[in-house]
């Protein structure tokens, strides 16, 4: 090819208007403006992908504030809201410090929630995580196993969290990771283990590394590291854990240890006084031992709050009065067709029966009204209605045949 003949393939100036060409291809050549415009173009992308918006105190929220915005979607859990909301402030706080190593240094205060199943844990995480501009996620401790053995290697917790902050490193390494399912790694037994638990220590073990803050590779597709994966250094030291789980049996635990407090001297808590209901309340650290969680794990959970057992007032509350209620979610799902939907005051009572009947607490609550407006939703949107009143009789015939159809599967 003559040398008259050659153009940029980017900008198409021929190479007498331009400085120089660089050859690639087949007859391909890029001018050197077009190379200088692209490495600048190479420049801003992955600057714009590392770089940290500053926090600013005046737009962080108060642990009122953050306390506010939580009881507009969960019911009750006003221990558990005022913990988690200091503590998410606080590491607000911890993540604009200066840093001056003469000064004090403010550590990082993991959070452990302890409450039965269904009474809001996630809830108080996810709702947590939209008023938050850091990076969050959930994950379940279930699936997490010492690295080499079937399972999600620990540091995939973090491949979650870079995934959620675009791999934006620096990003990651200030957000906020929901760890749920804690209890379902704790250690079997209470004595340690001589041979290797797969599933319980082994993995606290590894957690205990991310709580920590320490820098780990992690691999950026997570799932199972491999030899010829590249891998994204991430230091925890900044990231925030909550931890939840149900930890099923813990109140004998606590009541034992209640139990042998009140007998020595110097208890705190009389007998007689003891909410025997409502045990949960009395979580102590030493119980979390009980339970098989290894005393470093417990250590670096400074922060132990429960939450409360949903009693029926709670559970009619939460039918009706989050912001995001399941009635007011079905209300909007009807006037999307231009129907006006209502119920009458007992079918509420009514759902709220059959959620402790059948022991499905709040979790129940969705499908016993799912299967009260299935037929309803079915049918109304082709037909010409414009309001809709729910009565109790409906809504006892719709479950009764639920029932019905079920006894006939058993
Ligand atoms: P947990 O994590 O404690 O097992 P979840 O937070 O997943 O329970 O709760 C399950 C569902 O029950 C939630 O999606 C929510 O609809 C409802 N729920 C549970 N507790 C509350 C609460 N305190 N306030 C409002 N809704 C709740």
């Amino acid at each position: 090819m003559s040398k008259k003949s050659r153009y940029c393939s980017f900008c198409g100036r021929p190479e007498s208007e331009v400085g120089f060409l660089i050859g690639g291809m087949d007859n391909s050549y890029i001018c050197d403006n077009c190379s200088m415009q692209a490495a600048e173009i190479v420049k801003e992308t992955t600057e714009v992908s590392q770089t940290l918006p500053k926090l600013n105190k005046s737009q962080t929220p108060k642990p009122k504030e953050i306390k506010d915005f939580l009881d507009q979607y969960v019911i009750g859990q006003d221990e558990a809201k005022k913990f988690l909301s200091v503590a998410v402030y606080n590491h607000y706080k911890r993540l604009m410090q200066e840093k001056d190593p003469n000064d004090v240094e403010i550590e990082k205060s993991n959070i452990i929630m302890v409450g039965y199943t269904g009474t809001g844990k996630t809830l108080l995480a996810k709702t947590i995580a939209k008023k938050l501009d850091v990076p969050f996620t959930i994950v379940d401790a279930t699936v997490l196993t010492e690295a080499g053995y079937v399972g999600e290697d620990i540091e995939s917790i973090i491949t979650r969290l870079l995934q959620v902050a675009d791999y934006n490193v620096k990003m990651a390494e200030r957000g906020i990771v929901f760890i749920d399912e804690i209890d379902k790694i704790a250690r079997k037994s209470d004595n340690p283990s001589i041979t290797r638990d797969v599933s319980g220590e082994g993995v606290q073990q590894g957690l205990l590394k991310l709580l920590e803050g320490s820098k780990i590779n992690v691999p950026p597709q997570g799932g199972r590291k491999h030899p010829d994966q590249k891998y994204i250094e991430v230091n925890t030291q900044n990231i925030l854990f909550i931890c939840g789980g149900a930890f099923d049996g813990i109140e004998k635990k606590i009541a034992q240890r209640l139990n042998t407090r009140v007998v020595g001297y110097g208890a705190s808590i009389e007998t007689e006084t003891i909410d025997r209901k409502n045990m949960l309340q009395y979580i102590a650290p030493q119980d979390l031992k009980s339970f098989g969680l290894i005393p470093e794990i417990i250590g670096r959970l400074p922060i132990l709050t429960y939450l409360e057992p949903l009693d029926r007032d709670a559970l009619r509350n939460i039918l009706t009065e989050p912001k995001n209620s399941i009635i007011k979610q079905y209300t909007k799902l009807f006037l999307m067709d231009g129907i006006v939907l209502d119920f009458e005051p007992e079918v509420f009572e009514y759902i709220v029966d059959k959620a402790i009947e059948f022991k499905l607490g709040a979790r129940g609550l969705r499908s016993i009204t799912e299967t009260i407006m299935m037929d309803a939703m079915y049918e109304l949107p082709s037909k010409k209605t414009k309001k809709y009143t729910v009565t109790l009789e409906y809504a006892q015939s719709k479950m009764d045949r639920m029932s019905a159809h079920r006894l006939k599967i058993a």
